[in-house]
This record gives structure tokens, C-alpha cells and sequence, in this order.
């Protein structure tokens, strides 16, 4: 059974994501956002910043193997999406948020940031143009480890591995789990969803573990493929020198307060070298892999800060009310791929009633 697991801010009874759907066109087909959120500007005021994975158009989900819950959006959805946010915020950077700070220029009356996790190449393709064309700028934070390697990431991988394994039992002793696999490809997704969520519980190297066992078994090993490719550094490169913000995500995509100390502290190192490497000069900004309350603590804030970054964001959902000590545990709105542009719209606006409550998938 999957529990729905909320996180960070106080979220009110009601919201189902239909009902919530449905109170979201309400709002917007009377018109009030706007007053809404005039007057929550009035009252406080707040950095969002948006969370991405994906931006893709899956036409025959039958025919795509990897996990759905990491698509955040179409194309059209972010292209519609990026235009309201031109419109009703200030999109800005990271570097706005570190001057500003640190006694610079101060922030604007509505400022917003988009943040991409992972660094799958539809970002480069499909997202980037969009958010060039419009002039907004947006972070990407990289797992070094596969921009390196092009290979898939490893929870990608297990969701591959299980919506096409000829198996017909997955066994895993780790987590208790002996079920049959069902054939049809909807009762597959479920149970990798089932999965996925156990298996954040287990530390670092029993999650690799687990995963590098199935695929022995399965004789899946890991391999590049096109529905599921990292970008390059070449194509990191490019967006930067377009405007755009690079960040770290960890290494190989680890949870970093489930890996030892040490471990954890040589993850650090090693993607603050490889992107300092890579990009000509240091990152700022990290983003947890994974993301929720278990997945940093202040072993791994003070590792952060002594290889030299400066801002973290978590995947736990919420607004960043300013001024801000928070340095380290700043909080990202989602976006999932069923929000039509009411919700959108709502959930930016009134992030405490809309937002996504975060299921099994985190950043
Ligand atoms: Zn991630």
C-alpha cells in the first residue's frame, strides 16, 4: 500500500488533485486569482520556485518504458506555462538571490525561479528553446555522474527494467517483496511505483545494490537509451552561456544522508569538481537528490557549505517567505503533468491551497 506523504507547509483537508482541479478553474473562471494574489503580496512576500524533471510529449505511453511521474509537463503545457509566468511573476536567478543577499540590488516584488532536477536531454531540447524564446531564465541541476557516463538514472532504470522484464516474480528480501509482476504495462507502473517508494527507504548502497541485483537477474544491465539520455556538458555549456543556471545534484544521483559520512562528503567533492571542471568555474547552488525531509540533515548542509556552495533546495513543498535565513532548505512548488494552467496558475498563486502534495515522487 502507498501512503501519501505530505511535507512541509499545512495543507487543508479538501484537496483531491480533481477537486482541487475543480476549485482551480473555479477561481480563475471568476476572475479572482489576480485579487488573491494582489492581496497575499500585500500581506508577505514570497520566492517560489517551481520544480521540473521532464518536459515531454509521450504520445504512446505504451510504447515509453520509463516513469511517467517524471514528466512534469508537455511541451505545450510549458510553453503556456512559462508565458503566465512572464506575465504574473519576476522570473529570476539564483546569482539575483545571492546579491541580493548580500547587500545588492533587491530582489523584485514578485520573483520566481524554475528549477529543472536530474538533467534529462528533453531539457535541453524542448525546454530550453521555450525558455529562450521568452527570455526566462531557469536552474538545471546535474547528476555529474550520468552527464558523464550517458547512461540512465538508476531509478529510471528500475522502472525500465520492470515494465519490460520477461520475470514473472520480483523478489526483493530487503524490503519484504515477493509479488507476482502483472502482465498488463498499467499494473507494472504501479508496482515500480510501489517500489520506488520502499526502496528511498533503504540506505545508498542497499538501494544500488538492489537495483544492480534485478539487473544481473533480469540481464538489464544498464545501457544508454534514447528515451531516458542525460545531456552532454556540451549542451550544459551552451545553456549557460545562454543565461541559464547550473547546478549540482549530487554525483551519481545518490541520497546523500543515506550514504555514509564519508561517502556522502566525497559525493559533495566530486560534483562541485566535475561541474567546476566542466563549466570554468564554481557552482553556487545544490540541489538534495531525492529532496525530502530524510534525504539531507546538517551533516550534509555542513558538507555542502565547506566545498563551497551557497544555496540548497529540497524537494519538500512550499514558498520561501522573505527575508529568508534559510539558506539551505529552500522549498520548491512541483509541477506534475496533470495541472492544466488553472491549477497552474492557482497553485503558483496560492501555493498553501493548490500545491501538489508530493506522493512517491520526489526530486
Ligand atoms: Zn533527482
Amino acid at each position: 500500500m502507498i501512503r501519501e506523504v505530505t511535507h512541509g507547509m499545512e495543507a487543508p483537508a479538501l484537496p483531491r488533485p480533481s477537486k482541487r482541479q475543480r476549485l482551480a478553474s473555479m477561481c480563475s473562471a471568476a476572475g479572482m486569482l489576480p485579487g488573491l494574489t494582489s492581496l497575499r503580496q500585500v500581506l508577505r512576500k514570497d520566492l517560489r520556485i517551481l520544480a521540473y524533471h521532464r518536459v515531454l510529449q509521450v504520445d504512446d505511453p505504451a510504447a515509453f518504458a520509463f516513469d511517467l511521474n517524471e514528466v512534469s509537463a508537455s511541451p505545450e503545457q510549458f510553453q503556456a506555462q512559462m508565458q503566465l509566468v512572464k506575465r504574473d511573476y519576476d522570473p529570476i536567478q539564483f546569482q539575483d538571490v545571492l546579491a541580493a543577499w548580500n547587500g545588492g540590488a533587491p530582489l523584485p516584488a514578485r520573483p520566481l525561479i524554475v528549477t529543472f532536477d536530474d538533467g534529462y536531454d528533453d531539457n535541453y531540447h524542448i525546454a530550453f528553446p521555450i525558455l529562450r524564446g521568452l527570455g526566462v531564465p531557469a536552474m538545471f541541476f546535474v547528476s555529474t555522474g550520468h552527464i558523464d557516463s550517458g547512461q540512465p538514472y538508476a531509478y529510471d532504470w528500475l522502472v525500465y527494467m520492470l515494465c519490460r522484464t520477461r520475470a514473472t516474480r520480483l523478489t526483493v528480501p530487503e524490503l519484504l517483496l515477493d509479488e507476482p509482476i502483472p502482465e498488463p504495462l498499467e499494473g507494472r507502473r504501479a508496482l515500480a511505483k510501489e517500489l520506488l517508494f520502499h526502496l528511498k527507504g533503504l540506505d545508498a548502497v542497499d538501494q544500488a545494490a538492489v537495483i544492480a541485483r534485478l539487473a544481473g537477474a533480469w540481464k538489464m544491465l544498464p545501457e544508454p537509451h534514447a528515451q531516458c539520455r542525460p545531456m552532454t556538458w556540451d549542451q550544459l555549456r551552451e545553456m549557460r552561456d545562454a543565461g541559464m543556471e547550473i547546478g549540482a545534484h549530487g554525483v551519481h544521483h545518490h541520497i546523500l544522508a543515506k550514504l555514509s559520512p564519508a561517502a556522502m562528503r566525497e559525493e559533495m567533492r566530486e560534483s562541485m569538481e566535475t561541474l567546476t571542471r566542466e563549466l570554468g568555474a564554481p557552482v553556487d547552488v545544490l540541489s538534495y537528490p531525492v529532496g525530502g525531509p530524510d534525504s539531507y540533515d546538517a551533516q550534509v548542509i555542513e558538507a555542502a557549505t565547506q566545498v563551497g556552495f551557497r544555496l540548497g533546495c529540497n524537494y519538500i513543498t512550499g514558498v520561501n517567505r522573505l527575508p529568508t535565513t534559510a539558506h539551505f532548505d529552500l522549498q520548491r512548488l512541483s509541477v506534475e503533468s496533470e495541472m492544466d494552467l488553472d491549477w497552474f496558475a492557482a497553485m503558483t498563486a496560492m501555493p498553501e491551497v493548490f500545491a501538489h502534495r508530493k506522493r512517491v515522487r520526489l526530486g
